[in-house]
């Protein structure tokens, strides 16, 4: 089967792609709803129909156990009546869930290759959370089934074969899992076993092992993440790097009466009003939602949910689009103390900054929000950051620094409002910086320059910034070695007595001479 991948847009390690298996097309980041074979609670046609879901995944283990024939027969298409891409698992999860299963890996994968699935997995042993020397079993024992089922298969398979990545919270694991399978030449890869780290909100780990799996594998393969779970992980599943995350959440919440939003759950019972205007909520009333046969309540519940899990794939794929997935990451981490703690152990992993500073585009098609301290983190702010550190400030040898409030930037005639800081100075030479962002000191030739001008900032972020941005300013001045800095005290102060304050310190600090200047 003839697999490709085309990167469109990218933001973070997140891409807008399209993936290409054997004549279809699937849009990605893809969100990959779990069928059931057996009972489909919303059929995957409708899915299609509504949603435009265009991959399912189905468990070819639960097929070859009570539907071999048939399936045999119809092909697994057919017989979940969906004629996008379908990809099936191979059971991996039974096992941790059940045991051992009743079938070899080559069974079960000629059996999937037999039913013309469009993307396999080969059966393997899913890590789960468990001791050191158990989770380097399960590694050796996927390795050895994914390189018998590959000896099987050939060099052409029909199938597109995904290559499972098991190793749970160990790093090393994952890695060598990885270097494994790329001697073996596969292109698509899945990251095993998440689920006990979800049901327990252990989100930080789950952020660690995307990292690693996405590191090690660079940028080129897709990335397949099991059990994705809840709508509000989606952005940061995409951020670190999947491609494609499967998740039987919508069903799930729905059996026990729970009613997903983007940032949440609740109980049904504890809901007044229905806040959301799917086609389903749109329609019905709590109360009746409530009110209604069993059978019925779990497929209205899961169709909403299932629509809540396709709307924040959009809001994903558009943040991608828009460059702003980094202020959605922002959004979703409130939505949950311990995905606010995953977010913040991403923000602060230097090997993962670089990786998200590589692949995020030098220019936007919008501004930047930017918040707080964690905000700071982003990559579009950490290269800014570093491109002004390797700006020199006195390059042109003046001896005079003319500091000028960001503020009195935003004119439209530059040069008027030159010749009016030389008039004040009354010199031409010297050196414009601007300051009160959270940038520190800007050469006036970079104010429009991304993301200076693009950024939209609350004025008490330089509040909370103020000492370790007065302590840059002066370490950039000392560099600089200036005789006269000239703060001009123009427009509404950055916020009260910022400028007093920046003067002592600089008079503290520095042997120039420093002056304050108001407008005439
Ligand atoms: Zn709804």
């Amino acid at each position: 089967m003839d697999v490709s991948f085309e990167v469109r847009h990218k933001d973070l390690l997140g891409r807008v792609g399209r993936l290409r298996v054997g004549e279809k097309t699937v849009e990605t980041p893809a969100f990959v709803p779990v069928i059931n074979p057996v009972s489909q609670v919303i059929p995957a046609r409708e899915m299609k129909e509504l949603f435009g879901c265009g991959i399912v995944i189905t468990n070819a283990y639960v097929l070859y156990r009570r539907l071999r024939q048939e399936a045999l027969e119809k092909g697994v298409h057919r017989l979940i009546d969906f004629d996008g891409v379908v990809m099936t698992d191979s059971g991996g999860y039974q096992v941790l869930q059940y045991g051992d299963v009743e079938a070899s890996p080559v069974d079960i994968a000629l059996f999937e290759e037999g039913i013309g699935s469009d993307i396999a997995v080969p059966l393997d042993k899913p890590t789960g959370l468990v001791r050191r020397g158990r989770a380097e079993k399960t590694v050796e024992e996927t390795l050895a089934n994914v390189r018998a089922t590959m000896r099987v298969l050939g060099p052409n398979p029909r199938c597109a074969w995904v290559a499972p990545v098991q190793g749970g919270v160990y790093r090393d694991l994952i890695e060598l899992c990885i270097d494994e399978y790329r001697t073996m030449g596969f292109s698509l890869y899945c990251l095993g076993s998440p689920t006990p780290l979800m049901t327990s909100y252990n989100y930080k780990p789950l952020a660690g092992m995307i990292t690693t799996a996405r590191l090690r594998l660079g940028v080129g393969p897709v990335l397949h993440l099991f059990g994705a779970g809840h709508p509000m992980l989606f952005s940061l599943v995409v951020a670190l790097g999947c491609d494609l995350f499967d998740s039987a959440s919508y069903a799930l919440f729905a059996l026990e009466d729970r009613y997903l939003v983007a940032d949440g759950t609740f109980r049904l019972e504890q809901l007044s009003a229905l806040p959301c205007s799917c086609r389903v909520c749109s329609s019905t009333t709590a109360r009746e939602l409530r009110e209604m046969p069993e059978q019925e309540r779990f497929r209205v519940l899961a169709l909403h949910n299932l629509s809540v899990c396709f709307e924040e794939l959009s809001l994903v794929r558009q943040a991608v689009w828009e460059g702003r997935l980094f202020e959605l990451l922002e959004k979703r981490a409130r939505s949950h103390p311990a995905l606010y703690e995953a977010f913040r152990h991403v923000c602060d992993d230097e090997r993962l900054a670089e990786a998200l500073t590589r692949q995020t585009p030098i220019s936007k098609r919008r501004g930047l929000f930017v918040y707080d301290r964690l905000s700071m983190r982003r990559p579009e702010v950490r290269r800014a950051l570093a491109s002004l550190e390797s700006f020199k400030l006195d390059a042109d040898g003046c001896d005079v620094a003319v500091l000028l409030n960001y503020r009195a930037t935003a004119v439209r005639n530059h040069s008027r409002l030159l010749e009016k800081v030389a008039e004040l100075v009354e010199s031409e030479d010297f050196e414009l910086l601007t300051y009160g962002t959270p940038y520190g000191l800007v050469p006036f030739s970079l104010v429009n320059v991304f993301p200076h001008s693009q950024t939209t900032f609350p004025p008490s972020l330089v509040r909370d910034l103020e000492p370790q941005l007065v302590s840059e300013i002066i370490r950039r001045l000392k560099q600089a070695r200036f005789k006269k800095i000239v703060i001009l005290d123009w427009g509404r102060d950055v916020y009260p007595g910022f400028v007093r304050g920046l003067a002592a310190a600089l008079r503290q600090e520095l042997e120039a001479e420093v002056v304050v200047l108001r407008r005439r």
